[in-house]
This record gives structure tokens, sequence and C-alpha cells, in this order.
């Protein structure tokens, strides 16, 4: 078994900016509790505040600390949709359980904005909405078919033309689109370490440093250790999400090779002047679109832009994208002129491709129940800021014995992909498939 217990953060703007989080321990022998977590992600952290909401004990156990994993690198776009299957397909595939998860989903960003404001945590937080402009004139159907099924579930979402995008983004780069204006964006990191004060003043033990090596169930208990110690609880959530694999291989392995972790690479600009940004996303919604190869942006706090893109061959610290990335955004907004990066850091991303015929759609999330009163969840092909925070409230609900027909989780089994470790390294060369079939659409 390969154990790794060292990290170090990476060299991200959210490092830069998210105030200190609480001074956490490491575990140190052996602890009962009544929910034991692992990761202290959003999934994990969520997790156990609803859990001391409803008075139930809850101990998380995390490798590094609160926010090293996907929850403190993302762009903190905060989006009530899956990235590749909107509600019918939801339905399709899991009937009921899929009617309740969309509903999860439908109110997913607004439910993350109200757990921010309800605890004051200082985030960033800015719910501006979220806009999917579309990159070709033939997606507009898509944009069609998306707030016509949202619509009808009573999401706030509105088709924009190809001159309503080009005002609210400062482009005329799209052909339309549409937006949720209960969406936008936050500081990942602050909300991670801020979701962690949280947990630990409603009373969560929360122990740093501290990766889980093995989790077990047994007369009638789950028990996780680490090299120092183990907890043993009534119920177990696995939150350790595209990172399962990361410090203890023989964790979850079934889990960990359901995911395929895909380099996501970040970048932050240099702040721009006032002028400049008002006449780019000035509205200052979050904006995601539809090229297979993401076009994304938002604004942070301080007048930067936060983007990003995938490379086959990053280079050293994802040296090798500082260029076509930046003439993407002249490309976009021409008004940027030179553009230059001060932050460029990366992160996985759990990808769940459905079917090998057609990688570049992106999958279902995994939902599982490992057993009595153990629950996972992972693949959110980029799409988790807000699901995360949602599930996490579900699934400590789950091991609550609330009954599962009543709650937003269309489970399934585990299935491990036999030639992850494969796909894994393949994966990045899809990019120029991705880029031809992109550049292709009418
Ligand atoms: C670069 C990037 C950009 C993204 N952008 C967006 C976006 O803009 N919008 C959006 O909706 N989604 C985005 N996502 C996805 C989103 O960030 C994730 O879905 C979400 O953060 C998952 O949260 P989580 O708590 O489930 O997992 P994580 O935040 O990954 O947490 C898992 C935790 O488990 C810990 N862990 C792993 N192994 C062990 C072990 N053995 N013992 C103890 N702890 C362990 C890890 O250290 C980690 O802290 C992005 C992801 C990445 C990587």
């Amino acid at each position: 078994m390969s154990i790794s217990p060292s990290f170090s953060w990476p060299p991200s703007l959210w490092a830069a900016t998210a105030p200190a989080g609480p001074a956490l321990p490491t575990l140190e022998g052996d602890q009962l509790a009544d929910v034991v977590i692992i990761g202290a992600g959003f999934t994990g952290l969520s997790a156990a505040i609803h859990l001391r909401q409803m008075g139930v004990g809850a101990t998380i156990l995390e490798a590094a600390e609160p926010g090293w994993g996907a929850s403190g690198r993302n762009n903190g776009q905060v989006i009530p949709t899956l990235s590749g299957h909107d509600p019918s397909a939801m339905l399709k595939r899991h009937g009921e359980a899929g009617e309740r998860f969309n509903a999860l989903l439908r109110d997913s960003a607004a439910y993350l904005f109200d757990v921010v404001r309800k605890y004051d945590i200082r985030a960033e937080a800015e719910q501006t909405g979220w806009v999917q402009p579309v990159h070709s004139p033939g997606r507009l159907k898509l944009a069609e078919k998306r707030v016509k099924e949202w619509s009808a579930l009573g999401a706030p979402v509105e088709l924009l033309d190809r001159s309503a995008v080009a005002q609210m983004l400062g482009s005329s780069a799209w052909f339309g689109g549409f937006w949720n204006r209960t969406g936008g964006h936050i500081n990942p990191l602050a909300l991670t370490r801020g979701l962690a004060g949280v947990a630990s003043g409603l009373g969560a033990a929360i122990y740093a440093r501290s990766p889980a090596v093995s989790m077990a169930y047994g007369n009638g208990r789950w028990t996780v250790k680490t090299t120092n110690g183990s907890v043993t609880a009534r119920a177990l959530v696995l939150a350790t999400n595209a990172y399962t694999g990361e410090f203890a291989t023989q964790l979850a392995p079934d889990i960990a090779r359901e995911v395929i972790p895909v380099l996501s690479w970040q970048m932050a600009t240099k702040p721009i002047s006032d002028n400049i940004a008002k006449t780019v996303i000035p509205g200052r919604q979050a904006v995601s679109d539809t090229h297979r190869e993401l076009y994304f942006a938002r604004w942070d706090a301080r007048n930067r832009l936060v983007t990003g893109g995938a490379a086959t061959f990053p280079g050293p610290a994802g040296a090798s994208l500082r260029k076509p990335v930046a003439e993407r955004l002249q490309r976009l907004w021409p008004q940027l002129g030179d553009v230059t990066f001060d932050f460029v850091w990366s992160g996985y991303v759990g990808m769940t491709p459905d079917s090998l015929l057609h990688p570049e759609v992106p999958g279902f999330p995994r939902i599982h129940q490992l057993g009595p009163n153990g629950f996972a969840w992972v693949g959110c092909n980029g799409r988790g800021v807000a699901l995360s925070i949602s599930l996490g409230r579900e699934l400590a609900r789950a091991t609550q014995n609330e009954s599962i027909d009543k709650l937003g989780l269309p489970l399934s089994a585990p299935s491990p992909r036999p030639f992850q470790q494969i796909v894994r390294r393949l994966a990045p060369f899809a990019l120029p498939l991705y880029r031809r079939l992109d550049a292709k659409e009418i």
C-alpha cells in the first residue's frame, strides 16, 4: 500500500488571498464518533455542519488541510447544473430519484449563497448569476432546450440572444446563450476555510494532516484507520472525490478507479484597470461556455480575471498555457490589450465519461451506499462547487436513517474502470480532437 502524508499548497490566487482557517490538530490515538467523514472539502465540511445542526457528532479526517483538494483550487463558479446532462437525462437515467436530484441541482447555487449568508462567511461571494454563452449558432438549440427544461422545473433561467450576450459579457464572440440568476462566484479556499471554522464552532472535530489509510465495516461500526490512530463510528461519509487515491491507494480502490482525474489549469491575470474592467462582464457574472475545450472566466475581488484551460503538455507550472490563454482572452475581449498572469495552478477534476465512443461527453456524478450507513460520491465533471455543498447535506441526512426515497441521492453501484490508469494518462491527448470538433461546429 502506498501512503503519502506530504503536501504543499498550490501557488494559487486563493492561497494568496484567503483568510487563514482554524488551527487543527492531527489524530493521535483511538476515538469514537457518531459519524466519521473522510475529506475536508466542501462535501465533508457541509456534511459535518448539517450533522451538527441535527445534534449529531461528526469527526473529519483530512489528509492535508481543509481545501487542499479541488475545493480550494477551483474557479469558484457557483453553477446550478451538471456539465453534460440536463434534467431530462437525469430523469431518464434515475427516474424518481433523478427528479429529486434535479430539484437539488436547481436549488444548489441559491443554497450555497444562503449558507454563506447564514454563517457570515468571508468568501468574496457574489450572487451575480451564471451565464452559458454558446460558441456556434447551432448550439443555440442547446441553450433553448436547457431554458425550456429548467424553466419547467421553476429555475430562474433566461434565454439570451446574440446582442443580449454581447451586452452582458462585453464581447461579440458568442452567438447567444442563457443565464441563471441564482449562480455567481466565490473565493473557494476562503469558503472552504470558512466552512471549517463553522463546523469547528458547531462542535465537529476536524483532524488535519491525518490521512485515512483504511476503512472497514464490522460489528455494526465503521472503523477508519490513520497511521497514528483510528475513528470508530456508526456511520461514514467518504468525501475524497477526485483525490480518493491521492494519499492512500488502498483506502477505496473501487471508488478511486471510477473517476478519471483530469488536470485543469487555473490562471489569474494581473489586476486590470477599472475603466477596462467595467467593459468586460460588467455585471460580474460567472461565465462558462459550450466549447468542449471550455472557455470560462469570472472576476475576483481585486479586479483580476480568473480563467484557465487544459493542455496536453502543460510544461513546468503550466508554462505552456500562458501564451494561448492570454491570446484567447484578447480574442474574446480585445479591449484587455496585453494580458499577463500573476498566478497559474492546477487541480484534479473527477471525470466520469459514460461512453467510450463519446468520451467528450462528461458523465453523471456517482453516488453510492458503501454498506450499512456508509455513503460516498465522486465525479463532479467540473461542476461540483454548488453540488457538493448540497450533497454534503443529503449525505448527512442519509447517515441518520432518513429514507433514501426522500433524498436527492440517485444511488448506483460503484463501477471501477479496468483501464483507469491508462485512460488517465491518455486523457490529455483528447484535447486536439476536442479543438477540431469545436472548430468544425456551425
Ligand atoms: C481546477 C478545478 C476547477 C474547478 N472549477 C469549478 C467551478 O468553477 N465550478 C464548479 O462547480 N466546480 C468546479 N470544480 C469542481 C469542484 O471544485 C469540486 O467538485 C468540489 O470542490 C469537490 O469537493 P469535495 O469536497 O467533494 O472534494 P475535494 O475538495 O477534492 O476534497 C477531498 C478532500 O479529501 C482529502 N483526502 C483525499 N484522500 C484522503 C485520505 N486518504 N484521508 C483523508 N483525506 C483525504 C483531500 O486532501 C481533499 O481535501 C473545479 C475543480 C478543479 C480541480
